[in-house]
């Protein structure tokens, strides 16, 4: 299969096996795209999946692990995560598509789908699977890069990474606010 492209009337059996190719360069695309997530591809993604057709309905199922590379916005290191994306697009000729709204709620007795699978239209014999995948990618990365929960970050007055340690600085004092606020702590120690 090539640019993520399905051809319905090629689609002979149920579950029928597919495979694509997700070059580093879309994954970039996808991910360095208005507004740019945090992240960046480290490489190129096999998406693997399964189509079912039904009528001229098709129900696509696909997975693929998209390695990302970041910064960690704490302490400013690489990080570098495989992150699992997984679709599930229910792809209905655009003719017989009820309106966006309708399809859309919930437990709408028209719908034969498991709840939440999202219905898209195509047109002709093609489906582009392209727009689903971007999506999905975008939804299931993590917000920001992170080297680990518990991250203590760099220190912002002398830069050492206290994950290695402690540098000794006195950072309370550095924002003004906290200053003040100490200030006052230790007026009323002197009161009692
Ligand atoms: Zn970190
Ligand atoms: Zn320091």
């Amino acid at each position: 299969m090539d640019d993520l492209i399905i051809n319905v009337d090629a689609l002979e059996e149920a579950n029928q096996p597919f495979e694509a190719d997700l070059p580093r360069d879309l994954l970039d695309e996808v991910l360095r795209a208005d507004p740019p997530t945090e992240f960046h591809a480290n490489g190129a993604a096999r998406l693997k999946g399964r189509a079912t057709k039904l009528g001229r309905k098709v129900l696509v199922q696909a997975r693929a692990t998209v390695p990302l590379r970041g910064q960690c916005r704490r302490c400013l290191k690489p990080v570098m995560l495989d992150e699992q994306v997984d679709l599930i697009r229910s792809y209905v000729p655009a003719d017989q598509l009820p309106g966006r709204q309708e399809h859309h709620a919930k437990g709408s007795e028209a719908s034969l789908d498991p709840e939440g699978v999202d219905e898209e239209p195509y047109e002709g014999k093609e489906i582009d699977l392209k727009p689903a995948v971007r999506e999905q990618i975008l939804l299931q990365i993590p917000g920001s890069p992170l080297c680990g929960e518990d991250c203590k970050g760099l220190c912002p007055r002398c830069g050492k990474d206290l994950n290695e340690g402690d540098c000794g600085c006195d950072r309370t004092a550095l924002d003004p606010r906290w200053a003040a606020l100490k200030g006052i702590q230790l007026e009323k120690k002197k009161e009692k």
